[in-house]
């Protein structure tokens, strides 16, 4: 059976097969333009709202939903039906609310200081999976319109090519969302590159470099050795042409690792000719991977050393919060599933509980986040830092 955001509007029109016509575009106007399940639809008569809340079910059972920032950053646990589970977050900063979503369950590249590559892969959303990540976050922002979805939750979405742009469509033509507020991360998927340059929508592309030489870029990112640095930046420089947007780079910070002068020098003369917008992310550490972070002195002289060698770059924030999570770094495929939805709210100061159900045990792939907080009850977030690469300040 399709799920509600997995149906087109053909798919809608069959269900709706005997019904006045108008009455699909109802539909379709309910569930993208006004966000309503099925049951709320009031300009529907009741057995059709009925037959269409059994009929379109959702794909999406929330499992832990977490909230910090007095509101501003929401995160969820999500169970899928076949026993998987994702991650989506909602950030709230003025002036844009941004959803990072989830393209696969787990992820097959094996970046070895991601928590996600660390878990292996699951399998690919479908779109309706993904679609349904951004609109049950665009409800919960009301009434605050969400307005930027960046696909850096798990997973890698340029292997999940077709799921994934067919939701790019749907947040584009019927979520009402704008290209240029949309960025898709890839960790250097050539062919998928050269796919969405090819594509109308000229969608914002970010690239997780982490390193600027082959040599060490096939030890942190496996996958360069198939599709190493000049190929890479080819296919990037050939996006830009075809598109005018935006590109950036992420750049995870690990200790003595692609932190020294010689790896800002290499970085910045990759970024410069491109024009790209570099990302600095402080590592989070994950159980899988021993070398810390970058420690926040050398974090900002690297910073400083882009900026004096004339790259555009920017510190993503951590606000060190303990569900300030993680886009990238999360492996809630293995994750138990708590029976019922429990709600955590967390403040620098206080972290009370609105559980409707025994706490769940610390899923065993989550780690628990550096925190300044008193013993926590929240439910072993995953670490990291908001995925936002949407002009953070820098520090
Ligand atoms: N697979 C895609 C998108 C999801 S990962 C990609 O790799 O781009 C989202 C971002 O989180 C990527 O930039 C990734 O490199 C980064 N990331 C992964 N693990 C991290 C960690 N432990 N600390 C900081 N950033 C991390
Ligand atoms: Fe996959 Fe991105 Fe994590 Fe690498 S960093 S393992 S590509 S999710």
């Amino acid at each position: 059976m399709a799920t509600r955001y997995d149906a087109g509007v053909d798919h809608l029109a069959a269900l709706l097969a005997g019904e006045p016509s108008y009455r699909v575009r109802q539909a379709w106007d309910g569930l993208y333009r006004r966000l309503l399940d099925p049951a709320d639809m009031t300009d529907l008569p009741l057995a059709l709202r009925q037959e269409l809340d059994e009929r379109l079910p959702l794909a999406l059972t929330p499992a832990v939903e977490s909230v910090s920032d007095g509101g501003d950053t929401v995160k969820w646990l999500w169970n899928l039906d076949d026993g998987a589970s994702v991650e989506t977050v909602l950030m709230h900063a003025p002036g844009r609310s941004t959803v990072c979503v989830s393209s696969q369950a787990g992820c097959a590249m094996g970046c070895g200081f991601c928590a996600t590559g660390q878990a292996g892969f699951g399998r690919n959303l479908a779109t309706g999976e993904i679609v349904e990540q951004v609109v049950r976050a665009a409800r919960r922002a009301r009434p605050r319109r969400l307005s930027n979805v960046v696909f850096m939750g798990m997973g890698e979405p340029l292997a999940n090519y077709d799921r994934v742009w067919a939701a790019v469509r749907r947040l584009h033509d019927d979520l009402g969302l704008s290209a240029r507020h949309l960025t898709i991360s890839t960790v250097g998927i050539i062919p998928g590159i050269e796919r969405l340059a090819g594509e109308e929508l000229p969608v914002n592309l970010a690239v997780s470099l982490h390193a600027a030489n082959d040599d060490l870029r096939n030890e942190l990112v496996p996958i360069n050795r198939r599709y190493p640095l000049e190929a890479l930046v080819a296919a990037c420089r050939r996006y830009l042409a075809a598109t005018g947007r935006r590109l950036s780079f992420e750049w995870a910070l690990i200790d003595a690792t692609n932190d020294r002068p010689s790896d800002a020098a290499e970085l910045a003369a990759l970024a410069r000719p491109l024009r790209a917008h570099v990302n600095l992310i402080p590592l989070n550490p994950t159980p899988g991977y021993a070398t810390p972070g970058t420690p926040p002195a050398g974090v900002r002289a690297f910073r400083d050393r882009l900026r004096d060698l004339g790259v555009n770059v920017t510190v993503r924030q951590n606000r060190g919060t303990a569900i300030d999570a993680a886009c990238g770094q999360l492996r809630a495929t293995q994750s138990a599933p708590p029976q019922r939805a429990r709600t955590v709210r967390v403040s620098p100061t206080r972290t009370e509980s609105t559980s409707t159900s025994p706490a769940p045990t610390t899923p065993p792939g989550h780690t628990t986040e550096r925190t300044n907080l008193p013993s926590t009850t929240a439910p072993g977030p995953t670490t990291g830092s908001p995925p936002d690469t949407a002009r953070l300040a820098s520090r």
